[in-house]
């Protein structure tokens, strides 16, 4: 009988999976061609190229006493395909106006991603946003932030 205590509750970790396929460039804007040659290789080939991203993003919470759940898993895709539906097929550098300012890099998207959800999401439940472009790559962002110096 000591399954449910009344000054706790279970906190769960959920995770949801979306995919999209954008294309882009890695440029710093600031150096020559050449030492963007240095810092990205290929990467910052004048076309461009594409990825297939897998994009997890987690929630931490309790569970709601009526559902128990954390979050309807439902409600957490229609809130994560919101943001990502935008970029997939998209340039990421030409289409998306975040990335005119700041390189495309996954760990930006992960940070791209991380802000959107947090605006649609109740306060605290967002977790973590991982962003994988390879199958050997992946970037997690938490929302932490540190000093530049
Ligand atoms: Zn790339």
């Amino acid at each position: 009988m000591a399954h449910s205590s009344t000054s706790s509750t279970p906190v769960v970790y959920i995770t949801r999976k979306e995919t999209f396929s954008a294309s882009h460039r890695l440029l710093n804007r600031g150096l020559s061609l050449k030492e963007n040659e240095l810092l990205f290789g290929k990467c910052t080939n004048a076309n461009g190229h594409g990825h297939n991203y897998k994009v997890k993003v987690t929630l931490r919470g309790k569970q709601d006493p009526t559902t128990s759940m954390v979050m309807h898993l439902g409600k957490l895709t229609e809130h994560l395909k919101s943001v990502i539906d935008p970029l997939d097929h998209k340039n990421l550098d030409l289409d998306i106006p975040y990335f005119k300012s700041v390189m495309s890099t996954t760990e930006n998207v992960s940070v791209y991603v991380w802000n959107e959800m947090k605006k649609l999401l109740p306060t605290g439940l967002l977790y973590e946003v991982k962003v994988s472009s390879t199958e050997k790559n992946s970037f997690v962002y938490r929302g932490e932030m540190q000093d530049k110096q």
